[in-house]
């Protein structure tokens, strides 16, 4: 392989036709007329903000997402011309960025919109924004009863420019019918207080994933599409409803391999112990790189098309997996023999087999989102 980092032997490897498939999915549920918001924060989950925000543009995306002011700059410096909305209200100090980069800040707070509006005019512009709503998931919003009162009180500042209205769902990807009904009827009579009022909302979104997918109804304007652009389930409650193909693998070389004795321990607490006809193979990723140490022993990876276990502790750079040696005629496809530099699938399909996120998540109790986020913080990325 010529695309592979040159001085790592771990690394994670993002099929940029996977997030174009995705896009198109997200198209086909959705239909011709709404925006799709390509979501892109923390590094696009992991996979490379800049380079999947390109990608998403080519494939139709006709705004961006992001958490933060820095991820919105990176997009700027990186030479993305398209909306980019901020899903959280920034810090007031950061308004001078936020202006000079040509975010569009969500407004949450009085305070905030004040500030840019009064900051907007000494400098001779206008202060775009996305009103967020609150309609039950509690997080930060304005309360749907009370968006008009909020837009007039803000209304001295005259330079300020409502944009978009939004809300965001809690449970719109469980089976909780009622809640999400519920959260989607506070936002469409808030929308429309807001239309009789005489006020202009802009841009009304409220979909995320799992919405996408589920009630493509409620696409409105703009659609936010985040872990569906990555080719990953919001949860398994749309499993059968999307053909999402997922961006990411994660791969390493084998960097060590020895045959220990039966009963010589592995790793850190040497709570592994060689059963002994096996072969002990390094492969240098760790928990620094996403691979979190609560999987050690519980978790598989792919040697050869084989599925073999990892095993000991995993370390903060390294970990160890374990390969049977072939004896005769007792495997019914042997393992070929461990050499340092072959390739260990971590996650990802390889040969017929295949390894997934949402597998590692649910050894851990935790969400395909915040796996991916981790295997983007330090292993390298290959785009194919
Ligand atoms: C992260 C986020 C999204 C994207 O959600 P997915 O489930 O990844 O599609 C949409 N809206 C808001 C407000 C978010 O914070």
């Amino acid at each position: 392989m010529t695309n592979e980092p040159l001085t790592r032997d771990a690394w994670v490897e993002i099929d940029l036709d996977a997030i174009r498939h995705n896009m198109q999915v997200a198209r086909r549920c959705v239909g011709d007329g709404p925006i799709i918001c390509a979501v892109v924060k923390a590094d696009g989950y992991g996979h490379g903000a800049l380079r999947t925000a390109r990608t998403a543009i080519e494939a139709g995306a006709g705004y961006l997402a992001v958490a933060t002011v820095e991820e919105a700059v990176e997009l700027r410096d990186g030479g993305v011309r398209i909306p980019i909305l901020m899903l959280s209200e920034p810090p007031i100090r950061a308004i001078p960025t936020v202006l000079e980069n040509n975010i569009l800040p969500t407004v949450t707070t009085l305070d905030f919109a004040l500030e840019y509006g009064k900051a907007a005019e000494a400098a001779g512009r206008e202060a775009p924004y996305h009103l967020k709503l609150n309609t039950g998931m509690n997080r930060i919003g304005i309360h749907y009863t009370e968006a008009i009162e909020f837009l007039h009180a803000i209304s001295v500042q005259e330079r300020l420019r409502l944009k978009g209205v939004f809300t965001h769902f809690a449970t719109a990807d469980t089976n909780d019918d009622w809640e999400f009904r519920r959260q989607l009827q506070r936002f469409d009579e808030a929308v429309s207080a807001m239309r009789l009022a005489g006020i202009d909302p802009g841009i009304v979104h409220c979909a995320n994933t799992a919405t996408v997918i589920r009630y493509p109804r409620a696409a409105y304007d703009m659609v936010r599409f985040g872990i569906g652009l990555y080719g990953l389930h919001p949860s398994t409650v749309t499993y059968a409803s999307a053909d999402l193909r997922p961006a990411m693998s994660v791969i390493a070389r084998v960097t060590h391999v020895k045959e220990p004795a039966v009963g010589e321990g592995v790793s850190y607490g040497l709570v592994y112990r060689s059963p002994g006809n096996v072969q002990i193979a390094t492969i240098p990723i760790g928990y620094a790189d996403g691979l979190r140490r609560s999987l050690s022993d519980k978790m598989n990876v792919i040697y050869k098309g084989h599925i073999v276990p990892q095993v000991g502790r995993i370390c903060m750079d390294q970990c160890m997996f374990e390969v049977p040696m072939s004896s005769g005629l007792s495997l019914k496809h042997p393992i070929p023999p461990v050499q340092i530099g072959d390739e260990v699938v971590i996650v990802g399909e390889r040969d017929g087999s295949k390894i997934t996120l949402d597998m590692l998540a649910s050894k851990l109790g935790t969400i395909n989102y915040e796996l991916a986020c981790g295997f983007g913080m330090r292993l390298p990325r290959v785009y194919l």
